[in-house]
């Protein structure tokens, strides 16, 4: 018996598992697909608050995928697999181009775009970004990259020498969804980057665990001490707001300023960016 329900167990596992890879093989076509079209892929941009003077200083690009069947597709899902099938460089592409031709609208504000560390691997990565910048006649001065940690971890060498040409241009990097990854606030020290963009789940815990406000005040303070920028993400609501401002907190990113929005949008938002918190 204990053998037929060990059977059981596999062969609903196995049916399981070959739902999720031909799910996973629609996704990668589907995506394919929709790569070579202009209609389902758009970039849409967050706005990023500074707390100082409660205003708009820049926005975060965020790619939108509305399949024509089954709707919107989080970014979590197909940039994971756009990066296992290479997809992700013409993806890349794309959102560099749409971030450029739409930042022309907004000449006073920065654009972060995130970039994935499969991206940062191509040794001629910054060479492509520096060609685009020049094509759009956009300030390297004016980009910010986000990257995750694993991206800085790199040991052969080239995302590294990616980065540096880029810096050297005036291009900034940021460190996406600090907390979760392996830093620990010593390797933070090491770290070649501008600014440190401290993972939603921190701030979430907000008003609710102590545990949460000492890590976010002691990564707010130590890059204080080390030069760099913090940006909070995830900010829904307005005592987070209040409470990383007092704690210094550069900038502040989250529904309670707006949702990531298409580009159009973004010029009204910036002309009342003083309400936007009673409107949020
Ligand atoms: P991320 O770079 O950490 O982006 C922040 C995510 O948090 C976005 O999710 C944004 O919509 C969401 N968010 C912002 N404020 C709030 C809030 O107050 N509450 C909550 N619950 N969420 C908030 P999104 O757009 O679904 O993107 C998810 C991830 O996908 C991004 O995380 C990024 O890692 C990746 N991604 C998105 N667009 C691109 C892209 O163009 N290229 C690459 N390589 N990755 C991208
Ligand atoms: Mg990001
Ligand atoms: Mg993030
Ligand atoms: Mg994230």
């Amino acid at each position: 018996h204990a053998k037929n329900a060990g059977r059981g167990r596999y062969a609903i596992f196995g049916s399981e598992m070959d739902a999720m890879l031909q799910v996973r093989r629609d996704i990668e076509r589907d995506l394919r697909l929709a790569l070579q079209r202009t209609d389902q892929l758009e970039v849409y941009f967050q706005p990023l608050f500074r707390a100082s003077t409660q205003t708009i200083i820049g926005v975060e690009a965020l790619l939108r995928w509305r399949h024509p069947t089954n709707g919107w597709i989080s970014p979590d899902v197909f940039i994971p697999i756009a990066e296992e099938t290479g997809m992700i460089e013409a993806i890349g592409e794309f959102v560099l181009r749409s971030s450029c031709e739409a930042a022309r609208a907004w000449p006073e504000l920065c654009i972060a775009i995130n970039v994935s560390a499969i991206e940062l691997r191509n040794p001629v990565f910054a060479v492509k970004v520096a060609a685009r910048l020049l094509e759009f006649g956009f300030d390297p001065h004016r980009l910010e990259l986000e990257l995750t940690e694993s991206a800085l971890t790199d040991a052969s060498g080239v995302c590294d020498q990616n980065l540096r040409a880029l810096r050297e241009l005036g291009v900034r990097v940021a460190l996406d969804d600090f907390g979760t990854g392996f830093s620990s606030l010593g390797r933070l020290q090491k770290l070649e980057v501008d600014r440190i963009k401290i993972d939603r789940s921190f701030i979430n815990g907000f008003g609710r665990s102590n545990g949460d406000e000492a890590i976010v005040e002691a990564i707010v303070e130590l890059a204080r001490a080390r030069g760099l920028k913090t940006t909070a993400e995830g900010v829904e609501t307005a005592e987070q707001g209040d409470h990383l401002q007092a704690i210094g907190c550069d900038d502040l990113q989250g529904f309670l300023y707006s949702r990531p929005v298409p580009a159009k949008d973004i010029s009204a938002l910036m002309h009342r960016a003083h309400d936007l918190r009673q409107t949020a």
